[in-house]
């Protein structure tokens, strides 16, 4: 399914200033806040939308991504590969595109956040019994720590850097371009406003190194498919002891093989036997929680109907409730009968069985359709 425009999601127009589009996303929010909405998946599905939409828009780096991008401005490597163990699990760095935007075109213009790492994603896999029951795993994360050495400082020894003779640690020098002055990145000091003298040996002055990072990620029971977890300041190393990026690890549930998620709920299709529907009886279903659910089935069920079990879906995220389970079953044609079993058929239908009008109701509302039609047809 196609993504929605943020600025649509948030009913705003593209030039939308800050204070204009935090009002909109308040209204918004409280509009579909789930506290307001309780049960009601449409709400919850909307509110994460706003919020998403706004986690954007009112970054204004983000924005401005997203204005020349679109999506795939935050979609950047897809799944790598197996790491730490997972199946679907891969890992690239998504700050890239930041960097290469506003790193060297803006230079020191990012202020404090001058040599930032990198935000890094982590794209991670799991079972739906996962999202019920919640986990807690272990991640290894290919990344860029502060280096050793140096203690990040990127100079030998962890003496300090001097300042840059080109800038006097500005980070930024001024260039006469016909009638305008213009301020760019000082290309001595890259922006940093200090140069060092002499580079650690173990980092070549980077102030940081390759690493394997192992860390813990809780995921609530109850997660939603696409969900975003955020380990503040566990992305890549800044530059030269500057603040470390964020990882970003994008949860997806794998497809089950019985259930069906749609929000709280869980749907599940049962064949059952046409005797059984027939003359009533009980089937067992397996539930998302590994047990199991009798369901009486009466007389006469068909195919397609619908049984609720009530508190046996999935959990619901920050609470103890659980949503609903349904199950539909298909009746189901014997197949490989017997002569004897084919005999007994056949006595059954002599015997009236086969009697539409008196048997078979879902085939007495389609022929008298077929009636009204034909009448119609001739009116
Ligand atoms: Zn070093
Ligand atoms: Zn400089």
């Amino acid at each position: 399914m196609a993504k929605q425009d943020y600025y649509e999601t948030l009913g705003v127009s593209r030039d939308v200033d800050d204070k204009a589009l935090k009002s909109a996303f308040r209204k918004l929010a409280m509009q579909y806040h789930p506290d307001r909405n309780p049960d009601n998946t449409d709400a919850e599905s909307k509110f994460k939308e706003i919020n998403e939409a706004y986690e954007v828009l009112k970054d204004a780096e983000k924005r401005a991504a997203y204005d020349r991008y679109g999506h795939a401005a935050f979609e950047q490597g897809g799944p790598g590969g197996g790491h730490g163990g997972f199946g679907g699990g891969g890992f690239s760095g998504f700050g890239d595109i930041f960097e290469e935007m506003f790193g060297d075109m803006m230079g020191g213009g990012r202020g404090q956040s001058s040599g930032r790492g990198s935000d890094l994603r982590y794209n991670m896999e799991i079972s739906l019994e996962d999202a019920f029951n919640g986990k807690k795993a272990q991640i290894e994360v290919p990344t860029s720590v502060h280096c050793g050495s140096c203690d990040g400082s990127g100079s030998k020894g962890g003496k300090p850097p001097s300042m840059c003779p080109s800038c006097h640690g500005r980070g930024k020098v001024r260039a006469q371009q016909g009638f305008f002055t213009i301020e760019r990145t000082c290309p001595t000091c890259h922006g940093a406003g200090s140069v060092i003298s002499d580079p650690c040996d173990n980092c070549g002055g980077t102030g940081r190194e390759r690493k394997s990072k192992t860390l813990s990620v809780s995921v609530p029971a109850g997660v939603e498919d696409g969900t975003r977890i955020r380990l503040s300041g566990e992305g890549e190393a800044g530059l030269r002891g500057a603040p470390s990026g964020d990882l970003y690890i994008f949860l997806s549930i794998a497809p089950h093989r019985i259930f069906q998620r749609e929000g709280a709920n869980i749907f599940c299709r049962v064949p059952i036997p046409m005797t059984k529907a027939a003359l009533g009886g009980e089937i067992e279903v397996p539930t998302v929680d590994g047990g199991r659910a009798r369901i009486k089935v009466p007389e006469g069920t068909q195919s397609g109907n619908q049984f609720r079990l009530r508190g046996k879906g999935m959990s619901v995220m920050r609470t103890e409730s659980r949503g609903d389970m349904f199950v539909e079953v298909a009746v189901e044609t014997p197949v490989k009968l017997t002569k004897e079993q084919k005999e007994i058929l056949k006595q059954f239908e002599a015997a009236g069985g086969g009697n539409v009008e008196n048997h078979s109701p879902e085939s007495q509302g389609f022929f008298s359709k077929v009636k009204d039609f034909f009448e119609d047809l001739t009116d």
